[in-house]
């Protein structure tokens, strides 16, 4: 599959914060492809790698409704050949999400199951005598072949211009990807997508040789109610932030990123002289499920 990630250092970025005196770049995994948008290409390629190695046909994934790592698994099993089964936390809504009629139309199989077998991580017994043929990822491509590929989202720009390297958590692996090959040549810093879920940091170093554990960070303070949730505060910095840098971004991920970069250098948070790369982490098929109207993007 061919991507085409950009690495942008724009001018309305730099009259914004320079009086802070501070550089921020951000790298636009947005942009790389349309649909296996952001940081979950590079998660997937290794588990599709390995899929391929072990003659599967099938791969298996986890995830919500709207679930970015289900499309985007969904689009890469059809562009690499596999088929693909999404099993989907919760009832089967009477009307599905945008994000899983996509899903659909890339051919994947979903399968509905209650909160608990989801928690679980239980296969449908319609699925387990099928089971050698199929190949799994773990939700949100959790684990270190997802590390591996996350490694190499730093070949796409000059990284080592960086003092700081900012990106967006939620299962922790594009961070566990940044900082194995960042090194130790600049500061990671993760901004959680979710509320108070402070095994993030045992869950990146499980993922980290020991040498690397626990040299980052993972601020907590912008989950804005929680994994998913908003403010009409994060929509309109959305809308603000659009506006200013050309920038759009998604309300569960990269707002929140955004909007914690924009305040800690507002603060002060960063020495003078700090060069900033923040990684956008795509995941814009999300906002789809905004009410329509919300976003001037
Ligand atoms: C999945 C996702 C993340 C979180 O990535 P993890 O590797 O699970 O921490 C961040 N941003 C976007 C847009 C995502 O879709």
């Amino acid at each position: 599959m061919e991507i085409h990630p950009q690495h942008i250092r724009t001018d309305s970025l730099k009259n914004l914060y320079q009086p802070f005196g501070v550089a921020v770049d951000v790298l636009r995994l947005d942009l790389l492809h349309p649909v296996v948008s952001g940081n979950k290409w590079f998660k997937l390629k290794d588990y599709v790698e390995e899929a391929k190695g072990l003659n599967k046909k099938t791969i298996l994934t986890f995830g919500g409704a709207y679930s970015n790592h289900i499309i985007a698994t969904a689009a890469a099993c059809k562009a690499e050949g596999f088929a693909s089964i999404g099993i989907i936390r919760g009832e089967e809504p009477p009307i599905l999400s945008h994000t899983l009629k996509a899903a659909l139309t890339y051919g994947m199989q979903l399968h509905f199951v209650s909160r608990s077998d989801y928690a679980q991580k239980r296969i449908p017994p319609a699925l387990t005598e099928r089971e050698d043929d199929i190949y799994i990822i773990e939700k949100g491509g959790f684990g270190l072949k997802g590390r591996i590929g996350a490694e190499s989202i730093l070949q796409y720009c000059e990284s080592l211009l960086y003092t700081h390297i900012i990106a967006s958590v939620g299962t922790g692996t594009t961070l566990a990807g940044l900082i194995t090959s960042a090194a130790d040549k600049a500061k990671v810093t993760g901004i959680s997508a979710l509320k108070n879920n402070h095994s993030l940091e045992a869950a990146v170093n499980s993922l980290l040789p020991s040498t690397l554990q626990n040299l980052f960070s993972i601020n907590h303070n912008f989950h804005f109610g929680g994994y998913a949730k908003y403010t009409p505060e994060l929509l309109e910095f959305m809308n603000s932030w659009y506006q200013k840098t050309g920038i759009p971004s998604d309300f569960v991920y990269t707002a929140k990123l955004f909007f914690a970069v924009d305040n800690l250098v507002k603060a002060n948070y960063f020495e003078s002289g700090s060069k900033l790369l923040v990684i956008h982490s795509g995941g814009l098929q999300g906002n789809n499920s905004l009410p329509p109207g919300t976003l001037i993007f």
